[in-house]
């Protein structure tokens, strides 16, 4: 990856962007990349000398390596700090870097930091939950221990005191808990992920297309009806439901204007590799 420095930021957080603090030891797969979407990988190992990102698009990132690195200095009885795990799973080594377990009487309670908005703190986010069931099943498969709790330490980093909407954080470092799931199940849920990032490899190795990102995969938005009328700036309503949006604006004599949903990693080149991705090229040139 080439680091650019476009806006003239002093030349060591330019040294610190260059220099990974992650890896994935003698791994295949770390575990974030169990989870990224094969085409997604795919391009980024194909167009790795190619991709360029800026430092000062690389600040979150950055303080995610810092806090890492300040973490191990707060050693504290009962609590393991960044631990990374080696499993092999049907052939292939993974592994997870775990942040933090806390050993109770009754198990281990895995607990990953995330610098995060206090919109994700809101939502219901499945990677968080895919991310430490896996690290779940590498401590119960590898050091053979029982996991009794996961939870992901978010550090609100827009948090406001005076925000008041339900479900909203109440401080800007905040605890939530991730729903745990069998072994068997998280096993299966593996195995699935690596076999498809083994077909998208066979895939490119053989010249194929690459399958697809899902909408969900493409952080797709949804599309949106908006009832106008004319001499009107604003909408009266924007609708989810096209029929509810076609009576309101029969009944308003206005009319619906489609919103279409858009996939925010691709234009937002949140991938990395849109410039290189043909299904999002084909459809800017449709
Ligand atoms: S541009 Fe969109 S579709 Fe293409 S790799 Fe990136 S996320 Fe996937």
């Amino acid at each position: 990856m080439i680091i650019t420095n476009k806006f003239n930021v002093p030349a060591p957080l330019v040294t610190l962007a260059s220099k990974e603090y992650y890896s994935k030891g003698e791994s295949s797969y770390s575990v974030t990349e169990i989870m990224a979407p094969p085409k997604i990988k795919r391009l980024r190992e194909q167009y790795n000398d190619k991709i360029e990102s800026d430092v000062a698009d690389m600040l979150w990132s950055m303080l995610g390596s810092a806090l890492h690195v300040v973490m191990e200095r707060g050693e504290t009885p009962g609590f393991l700090s960044e631990e990374r795990l080696f499993a092999e799973v049907d052939g292939i080594t993974i592994s997870g870097a775990i942040d933090l377990q806390q050993e109770t009487d009754n198990g281990v309670v895995i607990i990953d930091y995330k610098f995060t908005s206090a919109w994700a703190v809101m939502q219901e986010k499945k990677e968080w939950e895919e991310q430490l069931n896996i690290y779940k099943w590498l401590v119960e498969n590898v050091k053979k221990k029982k996991v009794v709790g996961l939870q992901i330490c978010a550090l609100v980093r827009d948090f406001s005191r005076h925000e008041t909407k339900e479900g909203y954080p109440n401080a800007p470092i905040h605890m939530v808990d991730i729903p745990m799931w069998d072994a068997v199940f998280t096993e299966g849920f593996i195995k699935g992920r690596l076999d498809m990032h083994r077909e998208a490899k066979m895939a490119q190795d053989f010249g194929e297309e690459l399958q697809d990102c899902s909408p969900t995969e493409r952080w797709m938005t949804e599309t949106k009806y908006a009832v106008k009328r004319d001499g009107r700036k604003t909408a009266i309503r924007v609708l989810d439901d096209k029929e509810e949006a076609r009576i309101l604006a029969d009944k308003e004599k206005g009319y619906v204007e489609v919103r279409p949903g858009e996939p925010k990693r691709c234009t937002g080149n949140f991938c990395g590799v849109a410039q290189w991705c043909k299904q999002y090229q084909g459809e800017i040139n449709e």
